[in-house]
């Protein structure tokens, strides 16, 4: 009964904490997003977006520590915000990576395994200069299948050898999952838990109530936001 209590308590507790805003983004070109299109954002937009965030004191954090946060009642830096970007493009490592040091962040890189060395994609050693400065390497699968819309996938090939190949690369344990277009259900999770992921991220959909860590909601960003946009996008998008 006593254990029951406890883990009521802390069930609640991780309810009622109050969503970390994760900002997503996938590709930087020249031509820059457009407000109904979250896909694409210039080099910049993106400057500016960061520009704004730093001056405008906030912090970024890792999947660690959002993870201390939600599992374990760790507290974050005030205006906490995490920035990820998915699909390994090489202008994550030639523009944005550049970008982030200027303004003291880290980055959270979502990494799908196929497309690593080919053109306009990142190279390992890429990947590796990345993680060696601080930021994070997460899987995003092999080859990006939408996994809660296939009827069946290998979770070798799709999850555990990701995983094992972004170890070798970076030499660190990759302990986070992207879902590729935030697709999940329950026997997902049940397969990215197996594969030894701690959380995993989706897009905007409910959390899973069984396990709100294996549906940590992302907001996807429009280059076209000025930095007043991105943060009332912030505030509001969950709640
Ligand atoms: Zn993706």
């Amino acid at each position: 009964m006593f254990t029951y209590k406890i883990l009521s308590l802390v069930m609640c507790l991780l309810f009622q904490r109050p969503q970390v805003p994760v900002l997503c983004y996938h590709n930087m070109h020249a031509s820059g997003g457009h407000p109904d299109n979250v896909l694409y954002i210039s080099p910049a937009q993106f400057s500016n977006q960061m520009q704004w965030l730093n001056k405008n004191g906030y912090h970024s954090i890792t999947p660690d520590e959002l993870y201390a946060y939600l599992h374990n009642g760790a507290t974050l830096p005030a205006k906490a915000v995490m920035i990820s970007f998915d699909d390994t493009h090489e202008e994550h490592y030639t523009v944005a990576a550049p970008i982030l040091k200027r303004y003291g962040f880290r980055g959270v890189f979502f990494i799908m395994t196929v497309s690593i060395g080919k053109p306009h994609y990142m190279t390992a050693a890429q990947i590796k200069s990345l993680s060696d400065s601080g930021h994070i390497i997460a899987c995003h699968t092999w080859d990006h299948p939408n996994l809660s819309k296939v009827s069946t996938y290998d979770t070798q090939k799709q999850l555990v050898h990701p995983k094992q190949l972004l170890e070798k690369i970076t030499g660190k344990t990759v302990s986070y999952l992207g879902y590729p277009f935030g697709g999940w259900n329950e026997q997902v999770v049940k397969d990215v838990k197996a594969a030894g992921f701690k959380a995993a991220f989706q897009l905007d959909r409910h959390s899973f109530s069984d396990d709100p860590l294996y549906s940590i909601r992302r907001i996807m960003i429009s280059g076209s936001w000025s930095g007043e946009q991105l943060e009332e996008k912030m505030k509001t998008a969950f709640h």
